[in-house]
């Protein structure tokens, strides 16, 4: 068994220094580490012995290495994007107080290192048995290390996990799938399980959910955010000045019922797109900002940037988090952030997790273009009273649970009596069909249903029965009364949809606040 290690002065260590990126998560994990230790032992009665076998586990975090360019870091003062360096963080943080057995990589040459390349033969690909029972990397990483293992990086796939922000549908994932039918994107079709990518939000059930946390209150600082807030102030969501482009509207209306706070990166001068009446602060470091959403009644996003860690970190300390409803989506079809992303996904609105799992009155999304709407919106935010809230699944505690089922490995997870079995409209996907009914799709399930059996279960009258490789088959085509199964697992996908066919889609309950597991999951 692992011994838990809440020093994390040795993890720290092996960070490293001189880069503002890798400051950022050790000033991250020094204040988080508490959080992780404390949570652990509350755990160990529900684990039950689950994932307490040590293991070697090597983090090699590919975007910051200089190899890849490592764009990133020089931004990290300049209003860039944290939210990946807050994930990473909170993945070393989290590891090692579990007393797993973690090696940081953040450069080739530590690769090379770690993985047993003999110095002076940079390409030589490794051979032998891999010295760590999992890698967990991103897709710059993943690159890299094709590049120095050669063939040998297909023996030892199974061990990689990728950090994937947005996710990666099977569908794009599939090499020759994806190949042939146009889902070729520039991240690649890595012919990986699609569990083997790691999401921050729980938005792609083809793939896991990693996240992060959020820093937790005791009963004494909820009391004090309570006592404390203002009820007319509000923090734009927005570091970079290019997020408040083209909102003077917005924020016209927004400053008749409330002063208005930013956290806007600036070099000697207040950036045009920042109006005088905003008390601008600067970028913050993270416990400063903490302190101001304490403070703050209103969090208000401009829909950018997508899916952040900060709207959490708001309604954590007791904010409402405003935002934008997108209508149409946001898609790799319309917006040029998605371009070349390998997923369909249709973003709903800022923050869809926000949207969709948390609500209101903690989350209210409306169209930014009525001023009416919006004006109506700010009068009534006025008068709500709402508690600091924290889904479950962003909490330490919450998160430690769904990377135990993770981690370990265990055969029979989900348990098959979670599985429901339902079919989706033309045009919807399984994700979509399965919400509708207030449950999540399970891709584990699919082997399952991917039978005879489950046609008729549906009362499905089937004229012919084939079996091809398409990533909506299982599936029935109303047209001929065709029932399609599906070829080859890896392309078993929730993600997906076609006016052509209704879907057979393998659904599960899941636990409020943890939609990764299921009520009889642990
Ligand atoms: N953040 C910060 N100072 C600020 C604004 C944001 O430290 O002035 C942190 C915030 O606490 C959050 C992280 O930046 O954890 C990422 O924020 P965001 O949601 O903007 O996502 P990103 O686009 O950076 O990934």
């Amino acid at each position: 068994l692992p011994k838990k290690q809440s020093d994390i002065g040795p993890l720290l260590e092996q960070v490293g220094t001189g880069k503002e990126s890798l400051s950022f998560m050790k000033r991250r994990m020094r204040r988080l580490a508490a959080q992780w230790a404390s949570a652990a032992p509350r755990l160990d009665d529900k684990l039950r012995g689950r994932w307490r076998e040590q293991k070697r586990i090597l983090v090699h975090i590919g975007f910051l290495t200089e190899e890849s360019g490592d764009v990133f870091s020089p931004k990290v003062l300049k209003g860039g994007p944290l939210g990946e360096m807050v994930q990473w963080a909170d993945i070393l943080t989290a590891f090692h107080v579990l007393g797993h057995d973690v090696k940081i990589s953040v450069s080739l040459k530590e690769l090379h290192g770690f993985l047993g390349v003999p110095p002076g033969r940079g390409s030589c690909p490794l051979t032998g048995p891999l010295p760590f029972d999992l890698i967990y990397t991103d897709y710059h990483g993943l690159r890299q290390m094709k590049h120095h293992m050669g063939l040998s990086l297909r023996k030892h796939k199974c061990h990689i996990r990728v950090i994937d922000t947005f996710g990666t549908e099977p569908a794009y994932n599939h090499e020759e799938y994806a190949t042939r039918h146009g889902y070729r994107t520039n991240w690649g079709y890595w012919n990986l399980h699609g569990q083997q990518y790691m999401t921050m939000f729980p938005h792609t059930p083809d793939n896991s959910f990693m996240g992060f946390v959020a820093e937790e209150l005791n009963e004494t600082e909820r009391l004090f955010i309570q006592r404390d807030k203002v009820n007319n102030m509000a923090v734009v969501y927005g570091k970079d000045a290019s997020m408040w482009k083209g909102k003077e509207n917005i924020l016209a209306i927004l400053y008749r019922y409330m002063e208005i706070h930013g956290t806007v990166y600036y070099e000697t001068q207040r950036p045009p797109e920042v109006p005088a009446f905003v008390k601008n602060h600067g970028l913050l470091p993270q416990h400063e900002l903490q302190q101001l959403l304490r403070k703050a009644k209103l969090f208000v996003g401009f829909g950018f940037p997508y899916e952040g860690p900060a709207p959490l970190e708001a309604i954590a300390n007791g904010c409402i988090f405003l935002q934008p409803k997108f209508n149409p989506p946001h898609s790799s079809l319309n917006h040029e952030f998605f371009r070349g992303k390998p997923t369909s996904r249709k973003v709903s609105s800022q923050h869809p997790y926000a949207e969709q799992h948390i609500g209101r009155p903690h989350v209210i999304t409306v169209d930014f273009n009525n001023s009416e709407e919006f004006d109506a919106t700010i009068r009534e935010i006025m008068k709500l009273n709402v508690e600091p809230f924290l889904p479950y699944e962003y909490t330490c505690e919450g998160i430690i649970l769904i990377w135990a089922s993770n981690v370990s490995s265990l055969s029979s997870w989900p348990p098959l009596s979670a599985l429901r079995l339902l079919s989706s409209q033309q045009g919807q996907s399984c994700v979509e069909a399965c919400w509708t009914e207030g449950l999540i799709c399970e891709p584990a399930f699919y082997r399952f249903i991917n039978i005879k059996e489950a046609f008729s279960a549906l009362d499905f009258q089937c004229e012919g029965l084939e079996s091809e490789m398409n990533h909506l088959f299982p599936a029935f085509s109303a047209e001929h009364a065709e029932c399609s199964l599906q070829h080859d697992p890896l392309l078993f996908s929730c993600a997906g949809s076609s006016s052509k066919y209704q879907r057979l889609c393998p659904c599960r309950d899941f636990r409020k606040g943890q939609v990764a597991l299921c009520r009889d999951c642990l």
